[in-house]
């Protein structure tokens, strides 16, 4: 869709700093910050800082294979972070298009911690 090829997202003015965001891990390649509108007691966005084609997890191609491994790195050391409110267990979700509720076109995962979580999702 046409949402897909948008040249720019709100994610990128966090990454300028010209939208406030409270960061929690940030490197050379991603950054991490709280989500506004959390939908658990810890919810993280993790993000590469180069969108480089990767509107959506499925516009991915091998070029990605280092970057979507930092993604995954970061996640899963995010998910453990108690400072953060993560506990034992979290739901690490990438929504692929706006059926799937995609709503940012700037690949993030969502760390989402600090309660229970049903399977299917829904
Ligand atoms: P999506 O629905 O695209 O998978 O997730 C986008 C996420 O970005 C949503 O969970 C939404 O709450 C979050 N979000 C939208 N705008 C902002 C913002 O300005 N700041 C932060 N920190 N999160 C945002």
């Amino acid at each position: 869709g046409l949402r897909d090829d948008e040249p720019d997202t709100l994610f990128n003015k966090i990454l300028a700093g010209e939208i406030p965001a409270s960061i929690v891990k940030e490197d050379g390649k991603i950054l991490a910050f709280k989500d506004i509108n959390p939908a658990a007691p810890a919810h993280v966005l993790v993000i590469p800082k180069d969108r480089d084609g990767l509107t959506r997890l499925s516009k991915s191609t091998p070029e990605h294979y280092e970057i979507l491994g930092r993604l995954m790195v970061a996640a899963g050391e995010i998910a453990k972070d108690e400072s953060l409110g993560f506990g034992d267990g979290a739901r690490i979700v990438i929504n692929d298009g706006a059926k799937a509720g995609q709503e940012v076109f700037h690949l993030h995962v969502h760390v989402l911690g600090g309660r229970d979580f049903n399977w299917p999702p829904g």
